[in-house]
């Protein structure tokens, strides 16, 4: 029986949105993303099967075995061995081919069934990349919603960062949240967006040509586990790969049923108590998050230098993710600017923003949980406070000059631009100690 606590079930929330044609196989999708979820437990405690990890480290080290994507490590007499994921899970796949069968045998030919097809032989032949190829290039055009079972993301391997987790998850459109105005306003946004990106990578000059390699998805969850569930990721954009973003495309989801849990539980509150006239609705708070996550993936995916994350060693995630934060609002504004009322928006944004770190900075300022996303927000929120963008009042509140903020953040693009494209280790690590001081949100947070 699967474990509740790394399955998520909103099919009662958002039954309404589950089209015709999906409903009568939703027990199939739903018993696979279970029989995910029990692989990815299982796999967790599996990845190495070694009496001695540090013994491991070093023969890695040494070259005497290599990880690799989709394969845990064993050890048998003194020698380490991979061993595949469709070995080590035999009866597990075998029972989720089962399942996938039984969508696949209903399906009208095209690109949804050649990917549930590609499933099928990945569960059979370990081979996990062509379906991730098929699922990127997916569109809506293909099937109504959206469904993933595969290993995604290196998260989960503390050790080599090179096997791949496994994420599960059915998903439905979040009605009209991409047509504001017209969805072709929403296509010529994009192809601004990329056109004002600095261009310098070839993903970049791929996507100028064909604004719909990006695949764009602001979604509600029906059900999900695997990575991406545990970590709660409001958004992601995927393949992270370079190459594979070159060849494939990408594609970008934003989770708004967990905005939506952030906005109603505790933002909106947080969001009262720290600012001196805060007059954000829960829906407006939830548009504008979504949008600052929309804006970040696509930036985040365009964005990928050769060896820039050689260059950047350790201050490369920092760099990346802050980077797509500060470039894609920036570039967000040049588009609502042609908007009517975009005063408002450009408000909210600026609001959302700055509720967003202080939310981050509540609940992951502990050390041990500091991540890349801690180190920009901190960045962020400093340096705005240094050109006078956040300033506290009267009661400790803080009051934002939305002007100075978007302003600052046009000039926090430049300098982590120009750090993704030129800049050293040392120069990243500089710049992140220089605004890394936590007076301000201890302050504003009441936390001692
Ligand atoms: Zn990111």
């Amino acid at each position: 029986m699967t474990n509740s606590l790394n399955y998520g079930d909103n099919l009662d929330k958002y039954k309404n949105l589950i089209p015709k044609e999906v409903e009568k196989h939703l027990p199939l999708y739903k018993a696979l993303i279970c029989q995910i979820s029990d692989v990815q437990d299982k796999l967790e405690k599996n990845f190495y099967r070694v009496p001695d990890l540090e013994k491991l480290k070093q023969a890695v080290l040494d070259g005497k075995i290599k990880p690799a994507k989709y394969s845990i490590i064993e050890e048998v007499s003194g020698g380490y061995h991979l061993v595949k994921f469709s070995d080590f899970f035999e009866t597990e796949f075998e029972k989720i081919i089962v399942n996938l069968q039984r969508i696949e045998k209903d399906l009208v030919p095209g690109k949804y069934a050649e990917y549930i097809q590609a499933l099928i032989s990945a569960f059979k032949n370990n081979n996990f990349i062509d379906p991730y190829k098929k699922w990127v290039q997916l569109t809506t055009l293909d099937y109504p919603v959206d469904f993933i079972i595969l290993p995604t993301e290196p998260d989960l391997d503390k050790v080599f960062d090179s096997i791949l987790s496994f994420d599960a998850s059915l998903r439905v459109h979040a009605p009209n949240f991409l047509s504001y105005k017209v969805e072709e306003d929403y296509i010529k946004y994009l192809t601004s967006a990329v056109k004002t990106l600095p261009r310098l990578s070839e993903i970049h000059y791929g996507f100028s040509e064909d604004a719909l390699k990006l695949q764009i998805r602001v979604d509600y969850n029906i059900y999900s586990a695997g990575v991406h569930f545990k970590r709660r990721f409001y958004g992601q954009n995927l393949p992270n790969e370079r190459e594979f973003v070159i060849n494939w495309g990408s594609k970008i989801i934003v989770y708004k049923n967990l905005v939506d849990e952030f906005s109603s539980n505790g933002a909106s509150e947080l969001g009262s108590k720290v600012f001196d006239n805060y007059t954000l609705t829960s829906e407006e708070l939830s548009r504008a998050v979504s949008e600052k996550l929309l804006v970040h993936e696509v930036t985040e995916s365009l964005m990928k230098f050769e060896g820039d994350s050689a260059r950047l060693g350790k201050s490369y995630f920092k760099v990346r993710e802050m980077n797509a934060e500060m470039s894609g609002i920036k570039n967000y504004i040049l588009f609502l600017l042609k908007l009517e009322d975009s005063a408002r928006g450009m408000h909210n944004l600026a609001t959302a923003y700055i509720l967003s770190a202080l939310d981050y900075y509540r609940r992951k300022h502990a050390p041990e949980d500091r991540s890349a996303h801690y180190h920009g927000y901190m960045a962020a929120i400093n340096y705005f406070a240094e050109k006078g963008g956040i300033k506290f009042v009267e009661g400790n509140k803080l009051t934002c000059d939305t002007k100075i903020i978007l302003k600052s953040i046009s000039e926090l693009s430049d300098i982590l631009v120009s750090l993704l494209i030129k800049g050293t280790q040392q120069e990243a690590q500089d710049f992140f100690e220089k605004y890394s001081s936590e007076d301000l949100p201890k302050r504003a947070l009441n936390i001692k």
